[in-house]
């Protein structure tokens, strides 16, 4: 078995594990393997061995690795994404998890009612309030989830995700990854027209354990699986 199919089943068995020790069913999490910065090939190879689910941040790479891979596969948007950019993801992401703007909401109509579809999406949440990271707050997820519910007939919400601070020790999260299952409740208590709240898109390489233990339904793993990235390539 190669290197590549070892690490994912690796991560795969952890998560099995975590969410039968919470009292959850593995199957209903979903491992996203991101493959951002990695070659084709890599994806490939996961491929033969019956993986699904890619992750890309960069919205040209993940047009060019869809409109290459030998036989279909999913491809999320991960990163943040520019309006200018969404014409690359929108009939090729099978789930934007980086709605962040009522700017971007637009430009995700437009370009859906022009391709005929539905942009399907996740809401990203910047829980810590970290300068560095994209993301509405948690006091304002749900009056923007009702405005674009209202407002944008072809973006469909679907949940919520988050990236939590990098941190030394994961237990550092679990409090975020806890307020984002709750966040997720209260929105689903709501009843909004348009709007769905079967996902939670939380935890990486560093606390996807912990994120499963809190209620993940979607993990996004790069480094345990593909190793380190370098940028520079
Ligand atoms: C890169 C990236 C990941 C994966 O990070 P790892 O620490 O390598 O597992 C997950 N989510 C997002 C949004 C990312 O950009």
């Amino acid at each position: 078995m190669s290197e590549l199919v070892e690490n994912y089943n690796k991560v795969r068995e952890n998560i099995d594990k975590a969410a039968r020790a919470a009292g959850r069913n593995p199957e209903d999490i979903t491992l996203i393997a991101v493959s951002k910065t990695k070659p084709l090939e890599c994806i490939e190879e996961l491929r033969a061995a019956g993986v699904m689910e890619f992750g890309e941040n960069r919205p040209q790479e993940l047009r060019d690795k869809y409109d290459n891979v030998s036989a279909p596969v999913h491809f999320h948007q991960i990163g943040h994404l520019q309006t200018n950019k969404v014409k690359y993801v929108i009939n090729r992401a099978v789930l934007i998890h980086s709605l962040d703007s009522i700017k971007l909401a637009e430009a995700l109509e437009k370009e859906a009612v022009k391709n005929d579809t539905v942009a399907e999406v996740l809401v990203e949440v910047n829980y810590a309030e970290e300068d560095s990271k994209f993301g509405i707050t948690k006091e304002t997820a749900l009056p923007f989830i009702k405005e674009v519910a209202e407002s944008f007939p072809h973006v469909h919400i679907n949940g919520l995700m988050t990236i939590a601070p990098f941190v030394d020790n994961p237990e550092e999260n679990r409090q975020i990854f806890r307020g984002m299952k709750q966040l997720l409740l209260d929105i689903i208590s709501e009843n909004i027209d348009n709007v769905d709240m079967n996902v939670l898109s939380m935890g990486m390489t560093n606390d996807y354990i912990v994120a499963v233990e809190e209620g993940a339904t979607m993990v996004r793993v790069g480094t345990a699986i593909f190793g380190e990235r370098n940028y520079n390539v």
